[in-house]
């Protein structure tokens, strides 16, 4: 039975959050239903491993619009959100985290620019970045800009936290790849944009999920999905020791035609080892773009859908 299409989907990735979830949860929807008549709450279980999914039940009791899905394992954040935009069916789609880190108290001026100023992405940008640790604030400053050198877009405090019209969600679905970096692909896309921007407050609860090394693959992610510039530094690499080469090769022979030739063997050393770890490091970026391309062309699907949960009207169903 076809549904009617609601006027805004909200789609919300969750991951080890039993503590806040219904409450969050319930801020947000609170607020929505003040502004919309109609609208549908979509809560992306990526594969929590605590009581998260049992509260979303508990949730979907407390809700007439709610559907919950719950991906086999963690896949991620970025994966959570595919799963949520691909199941979206609002005529604008809002992102937001589960953490009340997202101020629900801006949906208000987000829904009015979409709906009076007829803009199709309306995205919240980080004034501060929160009580964020300073390395972790630094490492993203540093990714950020040198993602803006490498790919031209800037996304400098840009958070997931946006609107999507329909069309645009459209748009992005046909965007295939499986390594999926949301902000840069919504840079990507283009059409009319408007950005409000906010502080960040501090997490309801709990602690930010990420570790220092699923931060780094996400920036290597991003870059490689972004910029095939690494590569050309690969090629930039080579000329500059080929220069180098040459100059020492014409020094070599003349030291050895003039009789004076032996000494040198720091030269030799060093030379050896930088080469080498050029060598390592060219080899290494090269890598990054194969396993990359090894991952696309697996043609895996990006996540399973282990559970779904939906509420209608006064009716709850589970579903295997
Ligand atoms: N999240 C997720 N999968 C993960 C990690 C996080 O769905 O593997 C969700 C998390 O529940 C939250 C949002 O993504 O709703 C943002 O995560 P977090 O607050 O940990 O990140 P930060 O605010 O530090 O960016
Ligand atoms: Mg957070």
């Amino acid at each position: 039975m076809e549904r009617t299409q609601p006027e805004i989907s909200v789609v919300i990735p969750v991951y080890n959050e039993e503590k806040h979830i219904v409450n969050s949860l319930r801020k947000i929807e609170e607020e929505i239903r003040s502004l919309v008549s109609s609208y549908e709450m979509i809560v992306i279980d990526d594969g929590s491993r605590d009581g998260t999914w049992e509260q979303l039940t508990v949730a979907a009791r407390r809700s007439s619009s709610f559907s919950a899905l719950k991906l086999s394992r963690n896949f991620g954040k970025e994966l959570a959100l595919c799963a949520g935009l691909e199941h979206a069916r609002g005529r604008a789609v809002i992102i937001m985290d589960s953490d009340l880190q997202h101020p629900p108290a801006l949906l208000p001026e987000m829904i009015r620019m979409w709906r009076e100023e007829g803009k199709e992405v309306v995205e919240c940008v980080k004034e501060n970045r929160g009580k964020e640790p300073i390395d972790k604030a630094m490492g993203s400053a540093l990714f950020y800009s040198l993602l803006n050198r490498l790919s031209g877009f800037d996304l400098q405090g840009a958070s997931d936290f946006k609107l999507l019209d329909q069309r645009v969600v459209q748009a992005w679905r046909e965007m295939p790849e499986r390594n999926t970096f949301f902000r840069g692909m919504t840079a990507w896309l283009g059409f009319d944009r408007a950005q409000i921007s906010f502080e960040v407050p501090e997490r309801t609860d709990g602690k930010s999920q990420w570790s220092f090394l699923g931060l780094l693959k996400l920036a290597v992610n991003a870059i490689v999905a972004f910029s095939s510039i690494p590569l050309r530094f690969v090629s930039l690499f080579g000329l500059i020791f080929f220069i180098g080469a040459v100059l020492l090769g014409v020094q070599t022979l003349y030291l050895k035609l003039t009789g004076s030739a032996v000494t040198g063997f720091t030269t030799v050393i060093l030379l050896l080892l930088i080469v080498g770890s050029v060598i390592m490091i060219s080899l290494g970026i090269i890598g990054e773009y194969i396993a990359s391309i090894y991952n696309e062309v697996k043609g895996r699907p990006r996540y399973l859908v282990s559970r779904r949960l939906e509420s209608q009207a006064a009716s709850t169903a589970e579903r295997q």
